[in-house]
């Protein structure tokens, strides 16, 4: 095996970066050697950068984004459209429709999607908070951006179930088709994700 070739607290480090996603004992061998020949500042700057994303990331109040305050960047930002809404399951799905350049509104990020087999019901993910900003925030328009797999679908339709309680107030669209059946958002490609928000369909 490669990586015997190095004194232990090398080993030890290859055996760390390589339990990163995508990342094989080769890259992480290459990774390793390249942190040892650095300053030791940037080594420290690295250690450093994974321990304060650990002790200061938290999910914003408003939107449940990743925050390092209270309230995001994003719900910060009085550039952006605070009557329109766009739902999704995860944060790296709000990265996503971010990066497509669509999208000048709020987000409100759900945690997760319903899913029954998996015991994630209503309660486990934030919707009580999404009706409340619907009750509290001038909302007029959410677009449900969960993904198209069976999870995605269920509760994008649970989610138009609650919402139509307020429909005088708010218009409920879904994403349109375009995002492949079983679609993850974030592995949506950028263009094939501004085009299903652009052509999002009322519920
Ligand atoms: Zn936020």
């Amino acid at each position: 095996m490669l990586m015997s070739y190095y004194p232990a607290s090398i080993q030890k480090l290859i055996k760390n970066i390589s339990r990163l996603p995508g990342i094989g004992e080769k890259t992480a061998e290459r990774l390793a050697v390249h942190i040892l020949r650095g300053s030791r500042q940037e080594a420290e700057e690295l250690a450093h950068s994974i321990l304060i994303i650990k002790d200061k990331v938290r999910l914003c109040k408003r939107c449940f984004a990743l925050s390092d305050g209270d309230i995001c960047s994003l719900c910060s930002d009085p550039a952006r459209d605070p009557s329109f809404l766009c739902v999704v399951e995860q944060p790296a799905d709000m990265v996503a429709v971010e990066k497509s350049g669509a999208f000048r509104g709020m987000y409100h990020i759900l945690g997760g999607a319903l899913s029954p087999m998996n015991g994630i019901g209503p309660d486990d993910i934030k919707i009580r908070e999404l009706i409340d900003r619907v009750k509290k925030d001038p909302i007029k328009e959410i677009v449900l951006a969960t993904s198209t797999n069976v999870e995605g679908e269920a509760t994008a339709s649970y989610l138009a179930q609650i919402l139509a309680k307020y429909r005088n107030q708010v218009k409920v669209s879904r994403i349109a088709s375009g995002v492949p059946m079983g679609g993850d958002l974030k592995y949506v490609d950028q263009v094939t994700l501004k085009r299903a928000l652009e052509t999002r369909h009322a519920f």
